[in-house]
């Protein structure tokens, strides 16, 4: 099947930001495909072309909508739309460059994202085992999900903050337990929270977990502490943190509310942490410049934890292979548009697997309607999701899709649930 033609429009993110949903036509079929955007970004991510004009503050997508429309259209058009690395390949060479800063990876990633999904209904099959055939890993399997219950940093306006304290409900037997343990966990904390700090505690940040107005890091913690053990989960839910920390180094230490840090006193600070409120993983615990940090970090709790690159690695090969050389971390956080691409995304997850790492498919803070990352999650098999707190329809697009494909896999007996 041909591909007859790829356009693009300007369509609204959950931060209400302008963001692209590119179209795929081949025969009969029309598929479409929105890109996330993020707020803590790695200085390394591919390049999102804004307009940087008047209109959005500068954050129009405009000119990555004709780059669409004009340049990557006259080039696919004609295309077999199952070639999806020649297809990934023929955007990365109009493009040129090394981040693809020319077409924008806006462009490039919602286009190729939107040529999977038509390949899959051309073949009849579904998205998630299209991916899974892309990758050639045929291990469906639903994840543990990671859900941001107490969001910070970046994604609530904070300074010297760690922005993600989630929940990680390893003892569950299905997805659709994991969901219910971890809605439940999210109502009892919501109720905690609006007795604790007033009603306005129930509002939430951009990933969907409340923000509590107060700075001790232990302090917070400890309140999802409590709601795990109200609703009388505490044996089944650990908890995963990602620090997103690069947003606090400056000039060589880190600064989280009133204290200051160097990498080996953070370490112990993190160690300390793990002891006291069940963590089993943390992300991003070091900032992307700092390698030796990451090296202490990954030295002293590398073989007790997961210890995750996201800014550090930033999807790219190029810096997953560095991470393995040097034993940086030992799990990648997979983002499509960090790379900006289906096949590059593959390629990373790949990698990673083949180095005995672990992988989390992950959204943007800026998410949108689109549920790809679910299918996608499941065609790697990873066995771990991080799609944000159970609540705003941005989020739960992807629950949903989960619980979908749970039930379709149950009906054929190969509903796999975890690594
Ligand atoms: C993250 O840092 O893991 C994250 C999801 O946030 P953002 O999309 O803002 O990078
Ligand atoms: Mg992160």
């Amino acid at each position: 099947m041909q591909i007859d033609y790829v356009k693009a429009r300007q369509v609204f993110d959950s931060r209400g930001n302008p963001t692209i949903e590119a179209e795929v036509k081949t025969g009969k079929i029309i598929e479409r495909a929105i890109v996330a955007s993020g707020a803590s970004t790695g200085s390394n991510e591919a390049i999102e072309l804004r307009d940087k004009e008047k209109a959005f503050n500068g954050k129009g997508v405009l000119k990555a909508v004709e780059n669409v429309n004009l340049k990557i259209n006259e080039k696919l058009k004609g295309m077999t739309v199952t070639e999806q690395e020649n297809i990934d390949k023929t955007m990365i060479e109009l493009d040129g460059t090394e981040n693809k800063a020319n077409l924008g990876a806006n462009a490039v990633v919602a286009v190729s994202m939107a040529v999977t999904r038509a390949a899959a209904k051309t073949k009849e099959i579904s998205l998630y085992e299209y991916l899974g055939e892309l990758a050639d890993i045929k291990k469906y399997c639903l994840p543990v999900p990671q859900m941001n219950v107490l969001n910070g940093g970046k994604h609530a306006g904070l300074e010297n903050d760690i922005q993600e304290r989630m929940i990680y409900p390893v003892g569950a037997k299905s997805f659709s337990e994991a969901m219910q343990m971890s809605v439940e966990i999210y109502h009892a904390l919501k109720k905690l929270m609006k007795k604790k700090f007033g009603s306005l505690a129930g509002l939430i940040g951009d990933e969907g977990g409340f923000v509590p107005k107060i700075t001790d890091e232990e302090q917070k913690l400890e309140l999802i502490l409590n709601a795990i053990e109200e609703t009388g989960y505490t044996k089944e839910v650990k908890i995963v943190i990602d620090c997103a920390s690069s947003e606090f180094f400056k000039e060589g230490n880190y600064f989280i509310g009133e204290k200051k840090f160097n990498a080996g006193e953070l370490t112990d600070f993190y160690s300390d942490l793990i002891s006291k409120f069940n963590i089993v993983s943390i992300e991003d615990g070091m900032a992307e410049q700092d390698w030796q940090g990451w090296n202490i970090l990954t030295e002293k709790l590398g073989k007790k934890i997961q210890i995750v690159g996201d800014d550090l690695l930033v999807t790219n090969i190029k810096f997953i292979e560095k991470a393995i050389k040097e034993n940086s971390c030992n799990a990648l956080l997979l983002k499509v548009n960090q790379i900006g691409s289906v096949s590059e995304s593959i390629a990373s997850a790949k990698l990673s697997f083949e180095n005995n790492w672990n992988v989390i498919v992950s959204h943007r803070s800026g998410e949108t309607e689109d549920g790809f990352i679910a299918d996608l999650v499941v065609g790697l098999g990873t066995g771990q999701s991080k799609f944000g707190a159970p609540a705003r329809s941005d989020r739960n697009t992807k629950y949903n899709q989960l619980l979908r494909i749970e039930e379709e896999l149950s009906e054929k007996n190969k509903a796999v649930f975890g690594k």
